[in-house]
């Protein structure tokens, strides 16, 4: 910005008779530079009865040292609420730990006395079966655009809250005409806080910083009750509850745009995502998502503001995120991430590599930038209400979007395809597939039910297509489907997030991904699926099925590796059943909240410790029979696990009068860790007949620190595999923990490790000396006659790795262990490499081809199971659930 135009703006702000001379005076004081504002945020315009957050709360949105309850913004827009006839707030459920969550919705008051009016017009076009174009011609004519923009997802991002008090405030007082515009076509809706539970503890912690300024602030050990950051990794599954929250107020409301307000890049990105883009988005909504982009980054550029970017973050690949909640139901999805200091202080920053000027940045941030919590709210809110403005501008164009990517979606059978994704009623795995089939209706995606078996051609996998004329193509195979076979149609308005949740994902080894790459949920659950190109599926006799959720099934008689089985074994109160522990770290928590979910998901109760308490505890034997240990999803972990943080001053994680919402699970100072002494007490609770069962790093700590004898980690030189689902199949068929499974099972399998077992290093690929001839040809020294040597014999199945050497096994006798303490593969990765990958992405698969993916290490009186893979994830994997149940029934019987 020059001088001389920021003068001019501050000229004219300070003009303005209608402002709050002290908030204004306040924004100034807390924001570190006038670039780092803009004209629209840097007052606040004066209200006879409605109260600015300063007079409500004492402080400005965004003042140094002050961070907000969730209740108390509550109490602010309830406040707003009872001032003024612009805004009106919802409640919209409670999260885990019971903390209400909210909707709040500002707009003209007519608009707001109309409310019902135009949720009914946004809900009749989110339709397009149901109406003609005429009719939606007259309903997008008449109704208003909704904007729908959440804060406070991830708890140490903790600017939105405070910036969306000061900014429902602001539309519903302000009288520009480019408020009054936005007030008069648009009908903004937010939710402040989203991750209520992790708020509070956040707001606790910035407390305790204030109290405490010298020694260290503990981390935020627990955000919501179960997970952290992958709160945004929750749209598929939906096991949170802000996730089911935001999407009923979706239903209630359908919004044309949902927009997450994230902090952490500097000064502030943009969503469009580097690609690859999820393949299964109709091109018209993300073509949107760049109009929409360039024009805030070109409108905040103008004002002088730096640092204003998009394209270069996060990929755009995956359905996970909250703001699929949109994205799959025909509403554009959009997410910022403004600079955040986490702690409502100003702090000296440095900005590294984002200070550099690119194609998609060329207003780059500073190098270095003293920067304070209210400049993170003015980035947050000009940015809103230009998309706001640029929303009230074109309030027809956002309805008919809508209108239209609903009609695209509907169109998707007859034209892309898949017609329909059909799941044959006769199945084994009954429980999992009718699970499958409510979590798509929860999604609002309408699933059919046969009313009589049938046959069809299904064209997969699909034939390629003919190059060679004189080739014959590839006939379609005949299918059949039994009577009560699942039918999702892709004729439908949510037909898009059906797909992407249902489809194969194929992603190039060079791509850069930013999450998981391949999520194919009937992979996941272990169910049998067909992808139907034939139209002719839509013509087979169906009716819609409409079973309540969650209805009581019957005890099913035999285990079929099926959830179902699970919850009628723990419902029953008969047999007598092994005493479980979940042990977690106070590195992370969560991976193993998502253990704590599925665990929960299927009635099974379980004690929760943590690793200090292991360390305590010198008889762990006592109390439990089973430890589970969930993976930490750390990066040098065994040494963590066994260290902790390392030495300072205590951490605490407690309740206190200062911190009451420091929950979950409470320590005096989280930095000890698991101690020698836990290991010892860990390694005498498996040798007296309990079972540990680790995954991915626990596994690897486990092997590291001799837990698991005879399992070794391979470094691994080339394998990519970033949250990928992988080909698996059952080597020691008679374990009780493969009971249910067929010969092959889709795993989930993140990155690493790479496990082998054995006493002995691996063997080299069988190799020749260099000499005459090819390279199958036997060497031949010269000067005597040539005997052939004979072929090495080869072990028997389950002596890999422990056979003695073939001259004397006399001599290394003492040092062989006995085959009932050797570690047995339950379950290992496809041995071909070119046919491990299922769905996602896969480089150096041949690292991993036939490697352990279930380990039963034996040992003492006990077991350790060790998984090379993650069977317990993000509330998907219930297909992998069973390989840890049948292991928890039968603890003391895996021999
Ligand atoms: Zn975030």
């Amino acid at each position: 910005m020059t001088k001389k135009f920021a003068l001019i703006v501050l000229i004219a702000a300070s003009l303005r008779a209608a402002d709050d001379a002290e908030y204004t005076k306040q924004i100034r004081q807390f924001t570190t530079g006038p670039q780092f504002s803009t004209e629209l945020v840097d007052h606040l315009p004066a209200s006879a009865r409605v109260p600015t957050p300063l007079q409500f709360l004492g402080y400005i949105a965004g003042a140094e040292n002050h961070l907000t309850y969730a209740e108390d913004v509550y109490r602010y827009m309830r406040a707003l609420e009872s001032a003024t006839p612009r805004v009106k707030v919802f409640s919209i459920g409670n999260s885990e730990e019971g903390r209400e969550m909210l909707l709040v919705a500002v707009s003209s008051e007519q608009n707001i006395a109309s409310l019902d009016r135009y949720k009914d017009i946004t809900r009749r076009l989110s339709d397009p079966r149901k109406i003609s174009d005429d009719e939606a011609a007259r309903l997008i004519a008449d109704g208003k655009a909704l904007y729908y923009a959440t804060g406070a997802m991830h708890s140490p991002e903790t600017g939105s809250p405070e910036m969306l008090m000061e900014l429902v405030y602001r539309l519903a007082v302000e009288d520009t005409p480019m408020i009054r515009n936005i007030r008069d076509n648009v009908i903004f809706l937010t939710t402040p806080v989203l991750e209520v539970d992790g708020r509070d503890r956040q707001v606790d912690l910035a407390r305790y910083r204030l109290q405490n300024p010298k020694p260290p602030t503990p981390p935020l050990v627990y955000w919501g009750h179960y997970v952290a950051h992958d709160n945004n990794r929750d749209h598929m599954g939906l096991a949170l509850a802000l996730s089911r929250n935001v999407l009923r107020a979706y239903f209630d409301f359908h919004p044309q745009v949902i927009h997450d307000l994230h902090e952490s890049v500097p000064f502030m990105y943009i969503s469009t995502g580097t690609g690859p883009y999820n393949a299964s988005l109709d091109p018209i909504m993300v073509d949107e998502w760049h109009r929409m982009a360039w024009h805030e980054v070109q409108e905040m550029t103008r004002r002088g503001v730096p640092g204003v970017w998009t394209w270069g973050f996060y990929d755009g690949w995956a359905p996970n995120y909250m703001f699929w909640t949109g994205m799959g139901h025909n509403t554009i999805g959009r997410f910022y991430e403004t600079f955040g200091n986490r702690f409502p202080s100003t702090e000296n920053r440095v900005v590294r590599v984002q200070s550099d000027r690119e194609w998609y940045r060329t207003n780059p941030p500073l190098p270095t930038v003293k920067w304070s919590l209210r400049n993170n709210v003015n980035y947050q809110q000009s940015g809103l209400l230009l998309a706001l403005s640029d929303m009230a501008e074109r309030r027809h164009h956002f309805l008919e979007q809508f209108y239209l990517l609903g009609k695209r979606s509907v169109a998707k059978a007859a034209n892309e395809g898949p017609a329909a994704w059909v799941f044959d009623g006769a199945q084994k795995r009954q429980g999992q597939l009718r699970d499958l089939m409510a979590l798509l209706r929860t999604h609002g995606v309408e699933v059919n039910v046969a009313d009589d078996a049938f046959t069809m051609k299904t064209n997969w996998p699909p034939p390629a297509p003919a190059t060679d004329e004189n080739k014959p193509k590839e006939e379609p195979k005949a299918v059949n489907f039994a009577k009560g076979s699942y039918i999702v149609r892709m004729d439908q308005p949510y037909s898009r997030l059906a797909d992407t949740m249902l489809d194969v994902q194929y992603v190039r080894s060079d791509e850069k991904v930013y999450d998981d790459t391949g999520w194919t949920l009937g992979y996941l659950k272990n169910v049998d699926f067909k992808r139907v190109a034939n139209p002719d599926v839509l013509k087979v006799p169906m009716h819609a099925w409409d079973a309540p959720a969650g209805e009581p099934t019957p005890r099913p008689a035999t285990n079929n590796a099926d959830t179902d089985f699970f919850r009628a074994y723990w419902a029953d109160g008969n047999s007598k059943k092994p005493r479980i522990a979940l042990m977690h770290t106070w590195l992370r928590t969560q991976d193993e909240g998502w253990w704590r979910l599925a665990l929960e998901s299927m009635g099974v109760p379980y004690t929760y410790i943590s690793t200090q308490d292991a360390a305590h505890t010198p008889n762990l034997r006592e109390k439990f029979d089973v430890i589970l240990f969930p993976p930490t999803g750390g990066s040098n972990s065994s040494q963590e696990i066994v260290n902790g943080l390392p030495p300072g001053p205590p951490l605490p994680w407690k309740k206190t009068t200062l911190t009451p919402n420091l929950a979950v699970d409470q320590t005096d100072d989280i930095r000890p860790g698991l101690g020698l002494a836990g290991v010892e007490n860990v390694t005498r609770f498996v040798e007296d007949g309990g079972l540990l069962i680790t995954a991915r790093d626990t596994s690897v700590w486990a092997a590291d620190y001799g837990i698991a004898r005879w399992v070794r980690v391979v470094p691994s030189q080339k394998l990519r595999a970033p949250g990928t689902i992988l080909s698996a199949a059952v080597s020691d068929k008679k374990s009780p923990i493969v009971t249910g499974y067929d010969e092959t099972i889709p795993l989930y399998f993140s990155a690493s490790p790479i496990f082998r077992v054995g006493l002995t290093p691996e063997t080299p690929p069988e190799s020749r000396p260099s000499g005459r001839g090819t390279k199958t040809d036997p060497d031949v020294p010269q000067g005597r006659p040539f005997v052939p040597l004979p072929d090495r014999p080869k072990p028997a199945p389950g002596e890999e790795g422990f056979q003695p050497p073939e001259d004397l096994p006399g001599n290394s006798d003492f040092a062989m262990p006995r085959p009932e303490d050797r570690p047995r593969v339950i379950v290992a990765f496809n041995k071909k490499a070119d046919q491990l990958l299922m769905s996602g992405m896969l480089e150096g698969g041949e690292e991993l081809a036939g490697k352990p993916a279930v380990i039963d290490a034996p040992r003492g009186r006990g077991h350790v199971i060790l998984f090379a893979c993650n069977p317990m994830w993000r509330q998907n994997t219930q297909g992998s659930y069973a390989l840890v149940m049948n292991a928890i029934m039968n603890w003391d019987h895996l021999r």
